[in-house]
């Protein structure tokens, strides 16, 4: 077969083990069992190799916003490679898909964002993003500030620093840099560490550990906050609604920046724009990607508000940071056809009044399933925690199990959720209907129950 060049399922699982290693997998039990070769995908279901037909409740990985499919998009990349298929914006040039995304991105975005840096990705962004913070600071004569808190369990990326800014402990452990300047607090994760209080005292309780922290540390010493909106990747945590104004409150008040990671709630998620504008969160700096593009071509970015960007502006030099792929026309002309259709199609505004309400009732009742403790939504966000009983909210004993159970179980029968530890979550494509939120909800009912 392979001297024909023609392979079948099993030449392609076999050269899969033999010379392919995934990202997040553990590499033998993967070569054990085979992996399953995604061939095409349309609207929101995927194809295997076999021709298994699945419904992608994940979006690709948080990320495939319009669905799968669009001509348009692919339109764009091809019209855009044939007149300039690469330059960059490095030495006193640049693009006009890179100027007009950096336009259109100050339009969408909320009101001080005006000024757009472009990465490949969102570990790129968050790298940009520290970088940035600390050069902000020692403009203003005040390079000892240099901390940045974040939270446990946050995910910022893969890269060494984006790792360590981040606050997964099982990726800590697997080395990442002891940077002493990121520092953690806790998530508001009221199902999991909430410990039976009140939820909105919860929500207060934790946003105020960034005070302490801050006051700990010495206010001299912290540059920034850090954030998601909704941590997605951590398992869809959706703060207590006291949570982020008194987060905005403490960073006004001590003058710290305040960053929010939008990779996952950015353009259109959780039904409004940014995640940011849900919450009414005003950030000094965002970091975007995924849906940028509706994950069509990998390209990231970091919105700068004006207090920071008039710092580097008017008294930074260069800025010595920058990436290949900073501002690519081709990734920057998908991404600009991507905000187009979301705003033709008025996407977002479907989200916000017909399909996340409908998720949320419909997501809500397997809240009722025997194993599951919590069912929760906001937009198109959803998670549902499996439990050993029902009762007392018990997890079971081996962490993590019932949950890679019910997402291979659910893989079998034609759905792709992910598990985050016991922690079932799903992100589908904003352009799911109602009726395919039925079939959804129905086939992870289903699942749930041959997971008992
Ligand atoms: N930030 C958040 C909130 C994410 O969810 C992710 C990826 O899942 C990243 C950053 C990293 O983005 P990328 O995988 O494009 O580097």
């Amino acid at each position: 077969n392979r001297d024909q060049g023609t392979y079948d399922t099993a030449d392609y699982q076999a050269a899969d083990g033999r010379h392919h290693l995934h990202p997040f997998t553990d590499f033998k039990s993967l070569r054990s069992r085979g992996t399953r070769v995604i061939t095409r995908a349309q609207g929101i279901y995927l194809w295997d190799s076999e021709g298994h037909k699945m419904l992608d409740a994940m979006a690709g990985l948080w990320c495939v916003n319009l669905g799968y499919g669009r001509e348009e998009l692919a339109q764009a990349a091809y019209t855009q490679m044939q007149a300039l298929p690469y330059y960059n914006s490095f030495f006193q040039t640049t693009t006009q898909p890179a100027i007009k995304l950096a336009e259109k991105l100050a339009e969408v975005s909320p009101e001080s964002l005006n000024h757009a840096f472009f990465t490949g990705s969102g570990s790129e962004s968050n790298d940009t993003i520290i970088r940035m913070v600390r050069r902000y600071w020692q403009l203003l004569e005040q390079p000892q500030k240099t901390v940045i808190i974040s939270r446990n369990n946050a995910y910022h990326g893969s890269t060494v620093a984006a790792t360590s800014l981040g606050g997964m402990r099982y990726m800590h452990d697997q080395n990442s840099l002891a940077i002493e300047d990121f520092v953690h607090i806790d998530q508001p994760y009221w199902f999991g560490e909430g410990g039976g209080r009140p939820v909105e005292a919860f929500g207060l309780a934790v946003a105020q550990q960034l005070e302490s922290k801050i006051l700990e540390l010495g206010v001299n010493r912290v540059a920034a906050f850090i954030a998601e909106p909704v941590q997605g990747a951590g398992g869809v945590i959706i703060p207590p609604a006291s949570y982020w104004p008194e987060i905005q409150r403490i960073c006004d008040h001590y003058g710290i920046l305040l960053i929010a990671d939008e990779v996952i709630c950015g353009f259109g998620r959780l039904g409004a724009w940014f995640g940011s504008d849900h919450f009414g969160i005003r950030p000094d700096l965002m970091t975007i990607a995924k849906g940028l593009s509706s994950g069509y071509l990998p390209i990231g970015g970091v919105l700068v508000g004006d207090r920071v960007a008039g710092v580097l502006i008017d008294q930074g030099g260069e800025f010595a940071h920058g990436f290949t792929y900073s501002g690519h026309p081709t990734t920057a002309a998908v991404a600009l056809k991507n905000l187009e259709i979301l705003q033709r199609e008025q996407i977002i505004e479907t989200v916000a009044a017909q399909t996340a309400p409908y998720l949320e009732a419909a997501w809500g009742k397997l809240g009722e399933h025997p194993l599951v403790g919590e069912a929760r939504s906001l937009g198109l966000l959803g998670a549902i925690e499996l439990v050993k009983d029902k009762q007392s909210r018990i997890r079971f004993d081996d962490k993590g199990s019932a949950g890679a159970l019910c997402r291979d179980i659910c893989f079998d029968n034609g759905l792709v959720m992910r598990a985050v530890g016991d922690t079932m979550v799903i992100s589908p494509p904003l352009v799911i209907t109602t009726a395919e939120i039925d079939e959804l909800v129905e086939k992870a009912s289903r699942c749930l129950d041959k997971t008992l």
